[in-house]
């Protein structure tokens, strides 16, 4: 078989067998296939699409390009992916949240991509958080607590992480079939009973579509379910960021909120519905109500505030009630007139150039940076109104510039907007 045989098959429209598609993946794995010729393929997948035989086939073969974790008790063991968005904290209140439900949860997670944060650099903002444990360590901690937020290790898809640096340097990211193998390889390798994916759409969202959301959405669940997964999912708004708080420590104190029964109940809204579904999926409750019902028991009596404390310290946390955030500036409106629109990229470009997220792999983070959201799309203000706090400990030039970057992320008009809806 040759690679470039099977890449001129893929350019001219051919669908490519699964035979073709374990060689592309041995090949990447091993390094017996050059970069240029994989970008190649790369690019006809794009260009060509994939079929749903063929992003399943992509799937298990990236999936078997390492190892997986095995399970470690006869408890379900459940898992939730987001797409990533900003504000998105739901992941650090849905681990131990379910894990009191008798559920194992071995979490596997990723640093901030692009605009999007990730709950390892959230994590990390408490002084000594691990997010390198080995499988020993994960089963242990999961027989103890049942919630374990970790890092991927390099034999978990090893075939993702070559495919991966490729896409983001060759244009090929957006690829419905490519996007599935990759986020599926690994979610897979947790050897989940039941997985729930909350497809984030909108201006801050990796889909800016709904119809892009729906997409992938679909390849997503259709490809766990032909691996035996439960599979369930929400499509969620993404125009603006999730909760009042984006940034890493503000962002882990705002999910303390929730697991205090406070917080925005936009969070809250988001998680429980996420949570419930794995629930029903796992058989811990017959409806959505009832789903409800339990979950919102739970945090009352705060236990997986508990649970969430002992897992940061079993990783070397040193947990905190508040995480030290930066110095506020305010953002105030120059206009009256309504919240029409918030631009994510705007807002998510500002938090890097805080240092709040990385410009390149390997750059040092600044946890305490962020920006704290005072209105809503749809909210009508009047000149003056504070709108967003900026919050940054660099010199007052730099804060001022990173301010006036922000008021630009806000968009007004003279009338009553459409609010987006939470969840679609
Ligand atoms: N997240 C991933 O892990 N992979 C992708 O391709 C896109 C988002």
């Amino acid at each position: 078989m040759l690679a470039k045989e099977i890449l001129e098959r893929k350019r001219d429209g051919c669908e490519i067998t699964g035979d073709e598609i374990r060689f592309i993946v041995r090949g990447v794995t091993d390094g017996s296939i050059p970069d240029y010729q994989i970008s190649a393929w790369l690019m006809a997948v794009v260009c060509r699409g994939m079929t749903e035989t063929e992003t399943a086939v992509l799937t298990e073969c990236m999936l078997d390009s390492g190892r997986r974790l095995q399970p470690c008790s006869s408890r379900p063991r459940v898992d939730k992916h987001s797409t990533g968005g900003l504000g998105d904290k739901t992941s650090l209140i849905l681990a131990p949240l379910l894990a009191c439900f008798d559920l194992d949860v071995p979490m596997l997670s990723g640093r901030g991509l692009g605009i999007t944060g990730g709950t390892l650099d959230k994590l990390e903002a408490y002084p000594g958080y691990r997010c390198d444990l080995r499988q020993d360590e994960i089963d242990r901690q999961l027989n103890q607590i049942g919630c374990v937020i970790t890092g991927t290790t390099p034999d978990i898809a090893p075939a993702d992480r070559r495919l991966y640096a490729l896409r983001d340097v060759t244009g090929t990211v957006p690829s419905v079939g490519l996007i599935t193998g990759s986020i599926m390889s690994k979610k897979l390798a947790e050897s989940l009973n039941a997985l729930v994916l909350d497809v984030k759409w909108g201006s801050g969202a990796f889909m800016q579509t709904l119809t892009g959301a729906r997409e992938l959405e679909r390849s997503l669940v259709r490809t766990g379910q032909r691996m035996g997964v439960a599979m369930s999912s929400l499509i969620t708004d993404m125009n603006q960021p999730l909760g009042r708080m984006v940034g890493n420590a503000c962002e882990v104190n705002e999910a303390v909120e929730v697991l205090r029964g406070q917080g925005p109940a936009d969070v809250l809204e988001v998680t429980l519905a996420l949570a419930a579904k794995l629930l029903i999926a796992t058989g811990r409750a017959d409806s959505e109500s009832n789903a409800r019902k339990l979950l919102e028991q739970s945090l009352a009596q705060g236990k997986p505030l508990d649970r969430y404390r002992a897992m940061i310290e079993a990783q070397g946390g040193e947990f905190k009630d508040q995480l030290p955030t930066g110095k506020p500036t305010e953002v105030v409106a120059d206009s009256d007139g309504w919240i029409s629109a918030v631009s994510g990229r705007d807002l998510g470009n500002a938090i890097i150039a805080m240092g709040g997220g990385r410009r390149q792999q390997g750059d040092a983070i600044d946890h305490r940076a962020g920006i704290e959201m005072l209105v809503r799309i749809g909210d009508c203000v009047e000149r003056g109104q504070p709108l967003l706090r900026v919050l940054f400990e660099g010199p007052t030039d730099q804060r001022k510039a990173i301010a006036d970057q922000v008021r630009a992320s806000i968009s007004m008009g003279l009338e009553r907007p459409e609010v987006p809806k939470l969840i679609v």
